[in-house]
């Protein structure tokens, strides 16, 4: 939870979706394909029939997130995933796709890893977001994604992809190649989830132009290149796919890359690190294993604000804002931790914080906290609404909404909420469900949002 306070949400009702997830996909054996692409039933002389109907494009990549909403780790706080889903978006913009049908996902895995699936599901470990240095890194490995989709590079033989392959192939890509045994290796590795040197050069010609229009310094996609030359030495267990093998060529795409900065110039310079730094902070309080968050005070503050470790971190931050008191950042920390301990302080600090950074909403979050610990039911509705306004995404706002407004005239609202906080913590089936229940009794600006909400879950694959 990236803003510290467990949520009241059934984990039962969360393992039955994960059940459902995974009869969705066997149903999708059973019920065939939905697309409106031409039926591929030429299968190559020789070749070994598919196991099951053939699923293509959207449904490939809608049973692939079925499979991996079953069984892993994925972040969806603001400071982790949100900003992965912020760069992914500027990237799918420059890219001229609709931002909406392209979804980003941290998952949790300590390899450097990062692919793409069909229909827009790009995946990110939080094992390579914790080796890049900076965003430009992390924007070069989503636009050299992106443009995979966009120029629909997949498993070598895309027409015979079945459900059952897919169930292997999110095995072994996410790594649990272990418990694929039972399913179909063979019919994963028939799928050949490398790709072609062509499809890396192309994906890295496009990529390029994302970030130049997208506003991200290229050379971040070099600086990635020299990350993986780092792994590339090791030894993996057999069946584990990593970046370098399912993204080959890593030397010739080093030069290239290289080659066509020089020409391009080096483009904008690079962003201002406070986004970076929180992703950053967000993944050093998920640390398991004695790994120690980074070694700056405001780092060591916010990684043990993070872990609720409220006495901590404050002197950390209150250090962090001497050293640096203009930073919205160590402001915003500074003012989150004051708010939870209930310090009076805490209304001086929003105010500043909130002048440094006009635009932060988590600010506006913590406002709305402030009000709400106090009884001001008013005051926090509107401070909720305004960091909602900032940033759609801030899934806690929308959870606080959904309590504020459960009774009274704008219920409908408030069930609306809920099902946004619901998707954004990937519980979509909840979402839908949620959705599905609202009377929106003539609001038509409501009823948009639930038929753009329902369309957005079902491109996502519930
Ligand atoms: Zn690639």
């Amino acid at each position: 939870m990236g803003l510290g306070e467990s949520v009241p949400i059934g984990n039962p009702l969360f393992r039955c979706l994960r059940m459902t997830c995974l009869l969705a996909v066997l149903a999708g054996c059973a019920s065939g394909p939905v697309s409106d692409e031409p039926a591929a039933t030429d299968a190559e002389p020789g070749s070994p029939p598919p196991s099951g109907p053939v699923l293509r494009g959207k449904e490939i990549g809608k049973s692939f997130m079925a499979s991996a909403l079953g069984g892993y780790r994925f972040y969806t706080d603001e400071d982790v995933g949100a900003t992965v889903r912020a760069i992914g978006h500027d990237i799918a913009v420059a890219a001229g796709v609709d931002p909406d049908s392209y979804h980003f996902f941290v998952v949790e895995n300590p390899q450097a890893n990062a692919f793409a699936i069909p229909g827009g599901y790009i995946f990110v470990f939080d094992g390579l977001l914790r080796r890049l240095g900076d965003e430009e890194e992390l924007a070069g490995v989503l636009a050299h994604e992106v443009a995979h989709v966009t120029h629909g590079h997949f498993f070598k033989d895309q027409k015979k992809v079945t459900a059952v392959d897919l169930m292997a192939a999110a095995a072994i890509l996410l790594g649990r190649s272990e418990s694929v045994a039972a399913v179909s290796l063979a019919g994963a590795a028939s799928m050949q989830l490398a790709y072609s040197r062509d499809n890396e050069r192309e994906a890295d010609v496009a990529g390029i132009s994302y970030l130049y229009d997208a506003d991200y310094a290229p050379g971040g996609l070099v600086r990635f290149f020299g990350v993986l030359r780092q792994q590339a030495h090791l030894v993996l267990p057999k069946n584990q796919y990593t970046y370098l093998s399912t993204h080959p060529g890593l030397e010739e795409r080093y030069d290239r890359v290289e080659r066509m900065i020089e020409r391009r110039g080096e483009g904008p310079a690079p962003r201002d690190p406070g986004r970076w730094q929180r992703l950053q902070a967000g993944l050093a309080a998920r640390a398991v294993d004695g790994r120690v968050p980074g070694e700056g005070t405001f780092e060591k503050g916010y990684a043990a604000l993070r872990a609720a470790r409220l006495s901590r971190a404050r002197p950390l931050l209150e250090q962090a804002v001497r050293e640096s008191p203009e930073s919205a950042m160590a402001l915003a920390a500074l003012a989150e931790c004051l708010v939870r301990q209930e310090d009076a302080a805490a209304a001086g600090m929003l105010e500043r914080a909130q002048a440094a950074d006009p635009q932060g909403a988590s600010v506006h979050f913590w406002q709305g906290e402030w009000h709400r610990r106090r009884g001001e039911a008013d005051l926090a509705l509107a401070a909720y609404e305004r960091a909602i306004a900032l940033d759609d995404e801030l899934s806690m706002a929308h959870f606080r909404l959904s309590q504020l407004l459960a009774e009274g005239p704008r219920a409908p609202w408030g069930r609306f909420h809920l099902a946004r906080y619901l998707r954004l913590t990937l519980k979509p089936g909840q979402a839908v469900q949620v959705l599905g229940e609202i009377d929106p009794a003539g609001d038509e600006v409501l009823q948009r949002g639930i038929n753009h909400q329902l369309q957005t879950l079902e491109e996502e694959g519930v």
